[in-house]
Order: structure tokens, then sequence, then C-alpha cells
């Protein structure tokens, strides 16, 4: 493959012709109910380009939602991927186990935080990890309920729709829902500044403790089996909670006999400036869920924790057919080895001084830009009407479709519908993230 050209270029209007002919087709064809961001297809992709069919350069400000962290069709991964997709490419490891699983179980017990002696579980997507993180609480605490919070996004399956807040387009139609999982208010420093006044929004051991209070007296923790946390909510709108928040929640969980599983399927594998976000937060959570950043797009995920809590299910009680896929495990490994041989943790963290910098000068000069936060290439801003917390979802709505027109692939998120967030690869030039930014300020600029 030749390489691709890392600038953005508009070879057609958007969508292209080709473009327009497969939208043609997927209507045709795909269930409607699978929606599309982008109005083209892809053809390649790399560094932080992604070529569309008709030959259209796009800056990729989405990484396929925080997935291709180290970079598209990153070189390692795609000799790894091809190296085991030769030798054999399934055996179940149910049935005949192979070194690719024990190895990435070696290096998730390694890299999550945490020093014991730990155990992991692979399975296919984010949601199966969540559902069977659940399962060994439940089982290690010989409890039930679970707890959740306002804004969180946990997956799609029947479990993870439960622990999922926001209705459209999760969880409408589609219930009934399984049952004891109850949900506890957020830490959402922004938005408590209003509503729970700026002690609330600037304590997070004092909103660790609204919620604990719900967690006791609503739920009780003798019949709390789990609580669950985003350590940074990612669809939920890119919430970094106030400091002391998730400490707090974590000691009470310890005190109670309630396993602590922090979902890092967004903020995992060096996204947010570390290996993991819990780092930021010094905090050492019991279980620890990944996906999305593992494999660099081949489907995999992981649920890691102390033997303890992993080993309470019976043999036989965890498993999948696909679970611990050979070739998404030779990704997976090929893709640590990147981040780490690569800086790319480092990366992270100088990609957020950027980003950070650029969009604070653009919040100075827009009263529209209520919240720039995040943590490494995790960035989103939250936009308001001018000069209120009021979201304007509208405008959030606009700029995104203008910059996917002008070549730029953007996500937007939030229960209001009012976030956009940017979750480049790592593999994105300086030149590539600032171009991207300006591209932003301009359309923003004349909305
Ligand atoms: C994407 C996501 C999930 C669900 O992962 P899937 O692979 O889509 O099932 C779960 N939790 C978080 C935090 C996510 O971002």
């Amino acid at each position: 493959m030749s390489a691709l050209e890392q600038s953005r270029h508009l070879a057609t209007a958007i969508p292209g012709p080709r473009s327009q002919d497969l939208i043609t087709r997927k209507k045709a064809a795909v269930a409607s109910g699978v929606g599309n961001t982008m109005p083209v297809y892809a053809a390649r992709a790399f560094g932080g380009i992604v070529e569309d069919v008709d030959g259209n350069r796009l800056i990729d400000l989405g990484s396929g939602i925080a997935v291709t962290t180290v970079g598209n069709a990153s070189p390692r991964v795609v000799d790894a991927v091809r190296e085991q997709v030769a030798n054999f490419t399934h055996t179940c490891f149910m049935v005949t186990p192979y070194e690719g699983y024990v190895a990435v179980a070696e290096a998730l017990n390694r890299l999550t935080p945490g020093d014991g002696d730990k155990r992991s579980a692979l399975f296919n997507s984010g949601s199966e990890a969540v559902e069977n993180a659940i399962k060994i609480a439940r089982v290690y605490t010989g409890k039930q309920a679970v707890v959740s919070f306002d804004h969180a996004y946990h997956g799609r399956t029947n479990l993870t729709m439960a622990l999922t807040a926001k209705s459209m387009p999760y969880k409408h139609g589609f219930g009934p829902f399984a049952p004891e999982i109850y949900r506890a208010p957020l830490s959402y420093p922004f938005r408590d500044a209003e509503f729970g006044g700026k002690e609330l929004a600037t304590d997070g051991e004092l909103a660790a403790r609204r919620a604990i209070t719900m967690m006791d007296k609503q739920v009780g923790a003798e019949n709390l089996a789990a609580v669950i946390i985003e350590p940074i909510q990612g669809e939920g709108g890119f919430i970094v909670p106030a400091e002391g928040f998730l400490p707090t929640l974590l000691q009470w969980c310890r005190d109670n006999d309630v396993v602590f599983i922090a979902d890092e399927v967004q903020t995992g594998f060096a996204r947010t400036g570390r290996m993991f976000a819990c780092e930021h937060e010094g905090i050492v959570p019991d279980l620890i869920v990944t996906a999305k950043g593992i494999a660099d797009g081949m489907p995999l995920s992981a649920v890691t924790g102390p033997a303890s809590i992993m080993d309470a299910p019976h043999v036989g009680g965890l498993g999948g057919t696909y679970g611990g896929n050979p070739v998404a495990c030779a990704a997976a490994l090929a893709t640590i080895a990147t981040i780490e041989d690569g800086g790319l943790v480092d990366r992270a963290a100088h990609i957020e001084s950027l980003m950070k910098d650029k969009l604070g000068r653009m919040q100075a000069e827009d009263d529209r830009i209520g919240d720039v936060r995040g943590r490494g290439a995790m960035i989103a801003v939250e936009l308001v009407k001018p000069g209120t917390l009021e979201p304007d979802a509208e405008l959030t709505k606009k700029l995104s479709t203008a910059a996917h027109q002008a070549g730029v692939i953007v996500l937007t998120c939030g229960t209001f519908g009012n976030v956009l967030r940017f979750l480049p690869p790592l593999t994105i030039s300086d030149e590539l993230l600032l171009e991207a930014l300006d591209v932003l300020e301009l359309i923003l600029r004349d909305l």
C-alpha cells in the first residue's frame, strides 16, 4: 500500500458520487436503526487522515470513537495481524487455548493500576466486558444491586442499556431493562455550579457524599454488589468529575464490601495522557473494564482485577465463542508495544496542551463555548446559548455538519447533545490537529 498523504484535501463535494451510490445501497440493504455520523464511505486510513472512496482526505478527530488510538492500520499491528491470521484464525480459547490470550492477560495485569496478584478475562466488545464485570462482582459479593451514574454510557446490550443513562437513542423503546440497576448523581462540575452551587462544583468529596447518601438510603450497601463508573465520562460529555469524587466513592465501596468497577473502555490505553484515566485520580479500582483502544480496531475487550475477585466465578462460568480471538490478541500485543515503545502516553499529554491552549483562546473570545474540558487526547467543548448555561444542541449540530463538509471528522456527545468531542489518533501531526481546530474556529465564527 502506498503511504497515505497526511493532508486535508477535498476532491469532490462531501459526499462525492461514489459515497452517494453507497448511501443509496446502504438505505436499501442495512437496517435504518444503524446510523452514520459521516456521509462518506472510508477507503483507507493512516496517521491523522481518513481517505474516502472519492479521494477526499479528511482530518480524523474521532479515531472511530477512541479506538484507533495508535493510528489506523498501525504498522506493527498490521504485521502482527498478518502473521497470526496466516497461522490460525480461531480455535476457541475454551477449546484449544493459545499463547496470545495469555500474553494479553499478562500485559493487562501488568499495565492496569494496582500491584497485587491479578487476573484478566477477554471478550469481544465493551458491553460484553461490562456485563462480565457485573457477573463477577455478583458472584464475589453474593449481592445483586448495581449502581451507575447520571450521564453514564456502558453499552447497548440489555444489562448495559439499563446501566446507560440516556434514553434517546440508546434505550428508547427497547425495554424492559435488567432489574436491580440504580442511578446515582454524578459530579459534573460545569452543571453542578448551576444546580448545586460553587461548592458542589469544586468539592468532589461533597458530590460523592450526595451519591453515597443515595446508595446508602435507596439501595443499601448490604444489597449492593457493584458501583460502575467511567473515570471520565465518554458519551455523557467528557465529564471530568471534581477532584476527590472518585477516591471518596472508592473508599466507601471498600468500607462496604461493594466492588468498584472502572469502565475505562473509552479512557484506557494512553487516551487521557496516562495509560489508564484512574491514574490521574490516584485510585486503584477493584475491576477495570477495557476495550476500544486495546487492539487498534480489532474487536477485543477485557475485565482485569485482583485474583480474589476475578477467580470467584466457577470454572466454565466465564467465556464465549470468540472472546480473546487470536487475531485480536495479536493486534492488542502490537498495540500495547506501540504505545509503550512510541512514548504515546506522553504524546497524548502533549495533544492536551495543544488543544486546550487553542480551545481556551477560542473560549475567551466566544461566550457560546461554555466549557473546555477533558484530558489527554480526549477533549471536548460544551456549547451553550451565549453567556448562559443553556445547552445549544442546534449550534453543535450545525458546527459538526459544517466541519464534515470541510473535511474534518468530529463527533458530538453529551446528554443534551451540545458537546463537541475530539478523539484524535495519537499519531496525528501537530499541524493537522491545529489545522482542524482552525477550520472549526472559522466555521464557528460564521455561524
Ligand atoms: C463504547 C463504550 C462501551 C461499549 O462498548 P462496545 O464495544 O460498543 O460494546 C462501554 N463503556 C464505555 C465507557 C464506552 O465508551
